[in-house]
């Protein structure tokens, strides 16, 4: 299925993320930190909006909606648990319920943990999943409302997806998460080839996100609670995964 998806800097850190669905030409806005760069990415392109799908209720991922909404007037999708706290919505979603744009549909999935309610949408026709503050690139959402066994519960169902999704996350904190991740699995090959490779990306201010879930599944702490060498390190060889899961997140935030 033709598809485009851009990566928008926004802010200091953040990342939005348009997705459109070739066939109809339909356009769907992930999350709005910044109203001007948005704009102008979709004016460069000639691009008119459909959608906005809100991720979860924090200022940095909504607080341009507004702004955008005057010269792009769309339907806002964003989670019924968290309507109370959201801008308005016109489309309450949660968990299994599906999203169409064009000949694209993206699947909810309810990814708890850095807030209650925090939602990622995933589409398969495209092989992209919207995850923002949930899994991020070698890292995780701090965990400001969820507990850790919730949130492991949702990287679960992360990894489940087919492995060649894109994940488009909500940060660029990719630098930082790969020398906290070395801390924890310093004989991963494959991580400290990517920390390499993160290092060099960002001396030349290019991004980090999106990334593969593969890339993720193969380096990414916060998904590798069973893995062997992980569990040396920390000492923690007959915990559970979900044990293993909740000491990386508490020596992340203690990093
Ligand atoms: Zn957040
Ligand atoms: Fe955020």
């Amino acid at each position: 299925m033709p598809y485009e998806l851009i990566t928008i800097p926004c802010l200091s850190d953040n990342y939005a993320y348009l997705l459109r669905d070739g066939t109809s030409g339909k356009v769907a806005l992930i999350d709005v930190p910044e109203a001007a760069p948005i704009k102008a990415a979709l004016a460069e392109r000639d691009w008119t909006l459909d959608q906005v799908w809100i991720t979860h209720h924090h200022d940095d991922h909504v607080q341009g909606l507004g702004d955008v909404l005057v010269d792009y007037p769309a339907t806002v999708v964003g989670a019924r648990a968290d309507a109370h706290r959201l801008p308005d919505l016109d489309v309450a979603v949660a968990e299994g319920d599906r999203v169409t744009l064009g000949d694209l549909e993206a699947e909810v999935f309810d990814v708890s943990g850095h807030t209650i309610g925090h939602v990622a949408f995933y589409v398969a026709g495209a092989k992209v999943c919207f995850t923002a503050d949930s899994l991020m690139a070698l890292g995780c959402g701090r965990l400001f409302e969820g507990k850790p066994a919730q949130m492991w519960e949702s990287m679960q169902k992360l990894m489940a997806l087919p492995h060649d999704t894109v994940i488009c996350s909500g940060h660029e904190y990719t630098a930082s998460n790969a020398k906290f991740a070395l801390t924890v699995d310093p004989q991963n090959a494959a991580l400290i080839s990517r920390s390499n490779d993160i290092t060099a990306a960002r001396a030349e201010g290019k991004p980090t996100v999106p990334s593969l879930l593969s890339t993720e599944l193969a380096t990414n702490p916060f998904l590798r609670p069973a893995d062997a060498g992980i569990r040396a390190t920390l000492g923690m060889q007959t915990a559970s995964d979900a044990e293993v899961f909740a000491e990386i997140r508490k020596r992340k935030d203690n990093f």
